[in-house]
């Protein structure tokens, strides 16, 4: 159950690390999409606060990029380096979002920052990388290899639920630091604590990485060749910013909650089932022909409530629509 493994690990850095806790993000600079870490930790830099202010959602990345400033009202045609459909989209989500703000003059729309983009809001980034069971490790090794020698995130970890041998550590490359956690079954149920999430036991720190010297990506595996590809310490910087960005709007409650009677969310959130008594991943585990499917409404559970009392996230800050639009698009 990798992913009842992965919420209960969420849960337990949401708990214990002073970051912004997500899943699922977007992890290559060459070859966009071709990796994706399971989970990230974005620890708060000095203007964590003045980020937290603009909104609750992730600010468009390309918002940011363009050459939209400050002070001067500028055209969107000309701040963006291609101007069409797609970043229309970009400019109405910046506005959405507080980060751009709009006024029509002489027939043509004209836009400027709200608010300035606040350098320095995130400090070290954490890639957890998750294989509950390293009896299956699939492509692990080679993933890990490619984290490393590409040094995007400042450290790097696998977590596994598997007890850890010589000969597991001699296979993980040497700065990829090791976890062993053993998750709870979400067994608290709703009345529980939240406390209870599990385990974790450092079998072995982390290297710290360069994400501001020169990586190298893998960007295409053939049998007997692989094609690699430098990124630069500044082409990290700006997928570091995005992946900052999309951390902090994203999170890692990213599941709705069944609309089944047997739904007993844990006390942080987690999709728990009593049916089964343990977590469920409601999207491939739930629906009409469960055996124990009792249709009901969802819990009335407030996921990003419980985001807010629980992280550095800040909820709806002065006030800021939320907004809910598909920002995938954008990484
Ligand atoms: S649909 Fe099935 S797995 Fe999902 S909460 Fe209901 S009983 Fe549990």
């Amino acid at each position: 159950m990798e992913f009842a493994f992965e919420l209960a690990l969420c849960a337990h850095l949401e708990a214990t690390a002073d970051a912004v806790v997500a899943r699922q993000l977007g992890a290559a600079v060459a070859a966009p999409g071709s990796r994706v870490v399971d989970v990230c930790l974005v620890e708060p830099g000095p203007n964590f606060g003045e980020r937290t202010r603009i909104t609750d959602a992730t600010v468009p990345p390309l918002a940011v990029e363009s050459a939209v400033g400050v002070g001067e009202w500028v055209r969107p045609r000309d701040a963006f380096e291609s101007y069409g459909e797609y970043t229309t989209a970009v400019v109405d989500d910046a506005v959405a979002a507080g980060f751009f703000e709009r006024r029509h003059r002489g027939g043509s729309e004209q836009i400027r920052q709200a608010v300035r983009y606040p350098e320095g809001w995130f400090d070290r980034l954490v890639a957890v990388e998750n294989k509950p069971d390293l009896g299956t490790p699939g492509d692990l090794e080679r993933q890990l290899q490619t984290d490393a020698s590409l040094g995007l995130f400042d450290e790097v970890v696998l977590a596994t639920e598997s007890y850890v041998t010589r000969a597991h550590l001699n296979r993980i490359p040497e700065a990829v630091g090791v976890w062993r956690f053993r998750p709870d079954s979400g067994g608290s149920g709703a009345g529980g604590d939240g406390a209870d999430t599990g385990d974790l036991e450092v079998v072995r720190e982390p290297t710290p990485l360069d994400p501001t010297a020169l990586g190298v990506e893998a960007t295409a595996r053939r049998s007997l060749r692989t094609d690699v590809a430098f990124v630069s310490g500044a082409e990290k910087a700006r997928k570091r910013r995005r992946i900052a960005e999309r951390s902090y709007g994203k999170g890692w409650r990213t599941y709705d909650l069944p609309p089944c009677a047997a739904a007993a969310p844990t006390a942080d959130g987690r999709p728990r089932c009593a049916h089964y008594g343990r977590v469920v991943d409601p999207a491939s585990d739930c629906g009409a022909d469960c055996p124990g499917f009792d249709a009901a409404d969802p819990p009335a559970v407030d996921l990003d409530a419980l985001r807010a009392t629980r992280s550095p996230w800040v909820r709806d800050p002065g006030g800021v629509a939320r907004r809910q639009s598909g920002l995938d698009r954008f990484l």
